[in-house]
């Protein structure tokens, strides 16, 4: 006997996008023929309710909803019951802009955010136009407060130190009844994480099924030219992925195996799958998340 059909899949998470905020080719580099990244983007799918949620808004959202369209049609509308914002760097929240009179003209779309967050929406156009005309309903979240969306679906923020400018950072932790995953796209380092009282980067992998987190950089060389000048990264924040790595080296193969390094900038090999260092990320047990991935949050 062959095993049997997989069912459809209840609820599940979709890779909408996988690159850092500017996405690749970046501006400005024409001469770029690597592969094309979306800005990160998680969207879920609850089947059994109906619903269809987003992590964080980016520049590319209209391919990214046309993406989950595909997978699965909207029943009504734009389709969104919730949207989910990290903070406010363009990567993670421009794409609010198309749920305006200009484009989608959206009725009331729920969008999730933290209290710097969601006052930086109501108080600087044209995302007060959003609030005003009613494209968007907001409700604040707090740190280590759960929200809870529906009886299987529920989202805790999870604060991060990161360059915050206009808003707060937040990561979040997705609960369903059978899984759970991590989305920690953007912060400065792991040590600044767990300093800050968040705990070890191993315990938070230890109490979910998937871990997407952030993988800005390969490396310190990585914006250093072949002849030696480029940047200095020293000063530049974001843990890299060698390191990341390296940090959770001792964990079991079933711990790796949950790690999906998300937001990867244009400069990082990782973004094209036959790099050396993308092998070398699979060889060490770990995966890149990739645009169009797909995991079920259901048994
Ligand atoms: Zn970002
Ligand atoms: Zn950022």
């Amino acid at each position: 006997m062959s095993a049997a059909q997989p069912a459809i899949c209840q609820r599940e998470i979709v890779v909408l996008g996988a690159g850092q905020d500017a996405g690749a080719p970046q501006i400005g580099n024409a001469d770029d023929t690597g592969p094309r990244l979306l800005p990160s983007s998680l969207g879920v799918i609850d089947r059994e309710n109906g619903q269809r949620f987003l992590f964080d808004a980016t520049p590319a959202i209209s391919d990214q909803m046309a993406m989950m369209d595909r997978i699965d049609p909207p029943k009504a509308g734009l389709g969104i019951d919730g949207v989910f914002l990290t903070h406010a760097h363009i990567g993670h929240y421009f794409g609010l802009a198309y749920f305006g009179r200009e484009a989608a003209g959206a009725d009331r779309v729920p969008v999730f955010a933290m209290y710097r967050m969601a006052k930086f929406l109501r108080e600087n156009a044209p995302w007060s136009q959003l609030v005003t005309l009613d494209n968007i309903a907001l409700t604040e979240m707090e740190a280590g407060g759960f929200t809870v969306v529906s009886d299987e679906f529920g989202v805790l923020p999870i604060t991060v130190p990161h360059r915050d400018e206009f808003s707060e950072t937040v990561g979040f932790l997705i609960m369903t009844p059978d899984k759970r995953a991590l989305y920690i796209p953007d912060l400065d380092s792991w040590d600044d994480f767990a300093e800050a009282g968040g705990g070890m980067l191993s315990d938070l992998i230890g109490g979910v099924d998937y871990a997407f987190i952030d993988a800005t950089f390969w490396d310190d060389n990585e914006l250093k030219k072949p002849d030696g000048t480029g940047r200095d990264m020293s000063d530049i924040p974001h843990p890299r992925v060698s390191a990341t790595m390296d940090l959770l080296a001792d964990l079991p193969a079933s711990e790796r195996a949950k790690v999906q390094f998300i937001h990867y900038n244009h400069t990082n090999p990782i973004r094209d799958p036959d790099s050396t260092e993308s092998k070398e990320v699979e060889a060490r047990g770990f995966n890149v998340a990739r645009r169009g991935d797909r995991v079920c949050l259901a048994q």
